[in-house]
C-alpha cells in the first residue's frame, strides 16, 4: 500500500505533472487557502495536542507558515530559474549557468512540537522545487495529524502530494522506499535511523535535529531584556521548542538577579497560577510529563516546580544549585525546566559549551560586545542569536539547521527552495573557435601557453 503510493508519486514526477510553475503556484496557493479557511480547526487541534492558544497556534504554526509559503509564491520564478555565473578561460567562448531541476519524491517527516508548520514548510519547499511530496505527520500530535491527513487531499494534486499518518511501522515502512530526498525533524535517535535507511538508497538527507541550546548571560547584560526574552522562548508551547534556551549559563554576579527577574516575568506573562494562564500549554503526553518530572530532582526549583499528570502541566520552573552531571543537564530537557548555573567567567562558559555537542542555537545577552564576539567565535551551533533569542531562525536571510549532533543541512527562505532542487551546472560552449591548442601533440611551447591559461 505505501509502496504502491510512493510508485504513483513517482510515475506522477516522471509524467512531468510537477515541473510547470503553474502547478507549483497553484498547490502553494491551495495550502495557503487550506490554513486560512481552516485557521479555527488547526486552532482547535493545537490546542488539543498541546493545550496551545489561538494566539500562539497561529503565530508559531499557521501564520508562520503562511509567511513562509507566500515568500516562496512571490519569488518562484526567481528562485528556480537558471542562474548565470562566470565561465572559465579554457571554455571560452561560452556561457555557463546552475539549471534548478526537482529532486523527484521527497519524503518529509515531522515531529509533533509545531507540527504544522514542520511539516508544511519543508513540504511547501518541495512543491516549490517541482517535486511529488509524501508528508509523514507526527502520531504524537494526533489531533493535527488527523485534520491535516483530511485537509491535504482536499486541496492538493493527490496524484502526487500524498499524506501517510502513523507511527513506527508506517514510517519504517516508508523508509524502505527509494526516495530522491528525505527531510527529517526530530530526535537524534531517529535521526540515525532516517539516515541509515537512506544510505540503502543513497538518498540525500536533511536533518533537523536538536541538542542542548546554551544561553550565556554575561554580567554586562541587560538583565531585564534577557529575562523577559528568555522567559518567552523557554516556556512558549511549554519548552517543547527545538531552539528553546536549554539551560542558563550566567555570570555569579548576576545570576541570583537573573532568576529573580526571571520569576518577575513568568508571573507577568502567566499570572501567578500558570495553570489557569489561557496562554500556557501543556506538556505533549504523559510519557514525556514522567520524563521531565523526573528531571525536578536535578536542583533547587527557585521557581514553579508544581506538576499535574491530569492536565500534563508543569509549571515554568527554574533550577538552581544544579551540578552539570545531574539528569537534566545530560539530555535536552525539552520542557519548561531552565536550569541556571552560575560561571565565574565566560571562558568557563565558553569551555563548558565547547566540552558538549554541537548545539541546535545558541544565545549570548552581553552589552559588551567584546564579550558577544569571543562567544560567536568560539563556540560552534546551527545559529546564534545575540541579545536575544530563537529569532535567528525567523528570516528568509539566515537558513536554519544545525551542525554535527544538532543536525545536517538547512532551510527557510531561497534555502528551503535550493534543498530540494540539484543546481545542474550547464556549459555551453561555441562552435565558431576550436584552438588546436588544447589537443593532443603537445610541444613545449603549447604546454607552456596552456600552463598559463589553465
Ligand atoms: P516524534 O516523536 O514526533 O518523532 C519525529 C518523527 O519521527 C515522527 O513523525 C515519528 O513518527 C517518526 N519516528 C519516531 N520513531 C521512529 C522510528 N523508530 N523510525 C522511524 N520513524 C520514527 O518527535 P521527537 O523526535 O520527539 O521530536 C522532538 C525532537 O525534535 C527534539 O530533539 C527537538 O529538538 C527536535 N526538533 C528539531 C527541530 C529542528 O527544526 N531542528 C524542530 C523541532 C523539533
Amino acid at each position: 500500500m505505501i509502496a504502491d503510493l510512493v510508485r504513483q508519486c513517482r510515475e506522477t514526477f516522471d509524467r512531468g505533472t510537477t515541473r510547470p510553475l503553474e502547478w507549483r503556484r497553484l498547490q502553494l496557493e491551495a495550502l495557503i487557502r487550506m490554513l486560512t479557511e481552516n485557521e479555527k480547526e488547526f486552532a482547535e487541534a493545537l490546542k488539543t495536542d498541546l493545550g496551545r492558544g489561538p494566539e500562539e497556534a497561529w503565530l508559531y504554526d499557521v501564520g508562520f507558515s503562511i509567511t513562509e509559503i507566500e515568500m516562496m509564491i512571490k519569488n518562484l520564478r526567481k528562485w528556480t530559474s537558471p542562474r548565470k555565473v562566470p565561465t572559465p578561460v579554457v571554455a571560452m567562448p561560452g556561457s555557463s549557468k546552475r539549471v534548478p531541476e526537482p529532486l523527484g519524491v521527497v519524503l518529509v517527516i515531522a515531529p509533533w512540537n509545531y507540527p504544522v508548520q514542520l511539516l508544511l514548510v519543508p513540504s511547501a519547499g518541495a512543491i516549490a522545487a517541482g517535486n511529488a511530496v509524501i508528508l509523514k505527520p507526527s502520531e504524537v500530535s494526533a489531533a493535527t495529524s488527523a485534520l491535516l491527513g483530511r485537509l491535504i487531499p482536499k486541496y492538493l494534486d493527490s496524484s502526487a502530494i500524498r499524506v501517510v499518518e502513523g507511527g513506527v511501522p508506517e514510517t519504517t515502512e516508508l523508509l524502505n522506499q527509494r526516495f530522491d530526498h528525505i527531510f527529517y525533524t526530530g530526535n537524534g535517535t531517529v535521526g540515525r535511523v532516517v539516515m541509515r535507511a537512506a544510505a540503502e538508497h543513497l538518498t540525500p538527507v536533511t536533518l533537523e535535529l536538536g541538542g542542548k541550546s546554551p544561553t550565556i548571560v554575561d554580567k554586562s547584560a541587560d538583565l531585564d531584556v534577557a529575562a523577559r526574552r528568555i522567559t518567552w522562548a523557554k516556556f512558549v508551547n511549554s519548552g517543547q521548542t527545538c531552539v528553546a534556551p536549554d539551560y542558563v549559563l550566567a555570570h555569579r554576579s548576576v545570576a541570583d538577579s537573573l532568576v529573580d527577574k526571571i520569576s518577575a516575568t513568568v508571573s507577568e506573562f502567566y499570572g501567578s497560577d500558570p495553570s489557569a494562564s489561557k496562554d500556557y500549554s501543556r506538556v505533549i503526553s504523559a510519557r514525556h510529563f514522567d520524563r521531565l518530572v523526573g528531571m525536578l530532582n536535578s536542583g533547587t526549583a527557585a521557581v514553579g516546580g508544581q506538576h499535574s499528570r491530569d492536565d500534563r502541566f508543569i509549571s515554568p520552573t527554574v533550577l538552581v544549585n544544579v551540578s552539570p552531571d545531574s539528569p537534566v543537564m545530560q539530555e535536552e530537557i525539552f520542557g519548561p525546566i531552565l536550569p541556571v548555573i552560575a560561571v565565574d567567567s565566560i571562558d568557563e562558559a565558553i569551555r563548558f559549551v565547547r566540552s558538549r555537542p554541537h548545539p541546535l542555537a545558541l544565545y549570548v545577552f552581553a552589552e559588551d560586545q567584546s564579550v558577544s564576539d569571543a562567544v560567536v567565535s568560539s563556540t560552534t551551533s546551527g545559529g546564534v542569536t545575540v541579545n536575544g533569542t530563537i529569532l535567528h531562525m525567523t528570516g528568509p536571510h539566515l537558513p536554519f539547521g544545525g551542525v554535527g549532533e544538532s543536525g545536517m543541512g538547512a532551510y527557510h527562505g531561497q534555502a528551503g527552495v535550493d534543498v530540494f532542487q540539484h543546481l545542474k551546472p550547464v556549459l555551453k560552449r561555441s562552435t565558431k573557435l576550436d584552438p588546436p591548442l588544447a589537443y593532443p601533440p603537445y610541444t613545449k611551447r603549447k604546454f607552456s601557453i596552456i600552463k598559463k591559461l589553465v
